[in-house]
C-alpha cells in the first residue's frame, strides 16, 4: 500500500476527477464505484494504475460538504471542504437580499463561512436603504467587503479574505462573479484547457466544478448556478436556526417546532416587535418559508 498518495479534486471530467497531487501535477482518475460521491474539494487518497492515470481508493473526511437537490428527492454533493461562500452583490442589479439570506442560511447549515462582497461600487450613490441592509449584515456578524473589480478597487482585501481558505463565489446573475474569477485567476483558461486534455477523460464539462489556485493564496471553487443552496431538507425551525441573528430568542419560544409565525409564545416575534431583531430580515424569512417544501401543518404554529 505505499503506492497510496494522497491528492486534491480539482475537477470532475466526462468519466473521472482530475487529481492533483502534492507536486502539483493534475492526474486523470478513475473512482471505485463503492466510495460513493468524490466531489471537487475532497482529499483523497489515489494509487497508480496505467500510464498517467490513477485509481482514487479512499475519501477522507470532510469539514464541509455543499449538497443540491437532485432527482427522485436525492441529493449530489456539489462541493466538499469549502471554507467560506462569498454572497456577490451590486448597485446594479438591484440587490435581491431574499436570495443573500437564503445562501447565508443554507452555509450555517452545513457549517461554511459566509462573506457579503459588494461589487460595482464605482456604481454605486450611496442609496440609503441599500447601504442600510448591507450594515445590518456587518453588525449580525458577517465580514462585508466592498470592491470595484472594474476599477481594481478593494482588491487587496478580497485577497486577503481568500487567503489560506477554499471559497466560492454565489449571487445573482450579472453581478460580476465571473469578472472578479477572472481578476483572480489570469490562469483560469490555461488550466481548464489542461485539465480538458488529461487523457481518456473526455472533456470537460461547463456545467461542473473545478478547483483553482488563486494568484494569491487560498483556492477558488467555480460552480456554475444558484441551485446549489437549495433547502430542500429545512424546516421552518431549522430555517431559523439558521439565521444568526435569530439564534439568542429561539430557545425562549415555547414550542420547540416553533415557526415563528404567529405572536403567541414566539420570542423571536417579541425581539422583532422590540428592534433587536431586524424587521426586514424578519420579513425576509416569512417570504423563504413559502419556499420550503414540506411544510406540515403543525410548523404553521
Ligand atoms: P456574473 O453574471 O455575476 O458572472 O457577472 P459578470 O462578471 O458577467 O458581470 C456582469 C456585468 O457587470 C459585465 O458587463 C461586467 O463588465 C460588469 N461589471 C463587473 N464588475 C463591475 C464593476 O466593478 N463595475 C462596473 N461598473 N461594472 C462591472
Ligand atoms: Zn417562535
Amino acid at each position: 500500500m505505499s503506492e497510496r498518495r494522497q491528492g486534491l479534486v480539482v475537477a470532475h471530467l466526462g468519466k473521472g476527477l482530475a487529481v492533483e497531487g502534492p507536486d502539483g501535477r493534475v492526474l486523470a482518475c478513475h473512482t471505485l464505484r463503492q466510495l460513493g460521491s468524490v466531489a471537487v474539494g475532497d482529499q483523497v487518497l489515489w494509487e497508480p494504475c496505467g500510464d498517467d492515470q490513477g485509481r482514487v481508493v479512499a475519501v477522507l473526511p470532510r469539514r464541509s460538504e455543499l449538497l443540491r437537490p437532485a432527482h427522485g428527492g436525492k441529493t449530489r454533493l456539489v462541493a466538499a471542504n469549502l471554507d467560506q461562500v462569498l454572497v456577490v452583490m451590486a448597485p446594479e442589479p438591484e440587490p435581491d437580499f431574499l436570495l443573500a439570506d437564503q445562501i447565508l442560511a443554507v452555509c450555517e447549515h452545513r457549517d461554511i463561512g459566509a462573506v457579503l462582497l459588494f461589487n460595482k461600487i464605482d456604481l454605486f450613490d450611496g442609496d440609503a436603504e441599500v447601504e442600510s441592509q448591507l450594515q445590518g449584515y456587518a453588525a449580525i456578524g458577517y465580514p462585508l467587503l466592498r470592491v470595484s473589480v472594474k476599477q481594481g478597487a478593494g482588491m487587496s482585501e478580497l485577497q486577503a479574505a481568500l487567503a489560506g481558505k477554499t471559497s466560492m463565489l454565489a449571487g445573482q446573475s450579472g453581478v460580476g462573479k465571473s469578472s472578479i474569477s477572472r481578476a483572480l485567476l489570469p490562469e483560469h483558461d490555461i488550466r481548464v484547457g489542461h485539465i480538458s486534455a488529461l487523457s481518456g477523460l473526455g472533456r470537460h464539462t461547463t456545467t461542473a466544478a473545478t478547483l483553482y489556485h488563486l494568484a494569491a493564496g487560498g483556492d477558488l471553487i467555480d460552480s456554475p448556478g444558484v441551485a446549489v443552496f437549495g433547502m430542500a431538507d429545512m424546516t421552518p425551525a431549522i430555517l431559523a436556526q439558521n439565521y444568526r441573528d435569530f439564534q439568542p430568542f429561539l430557545p425562549r419560544c415555547r414550542y420547540n417546532d416553533c415557526a415563528h409565525i404567529k405572536d403567541q409564545g414566539c420570542a423571536l416575534r417579541e425581539a422583532v416587535e422590540k428592534g433587536e431583531v431586524s424587521d426586514s430580515r424578519y420579513r425576509r424569512y416569512l417570504k423563504l418559508l413559502e419556499k420550503l417544501p414540506n411544510l406540515r401543518p403543525g410548523d404553521s404554529r
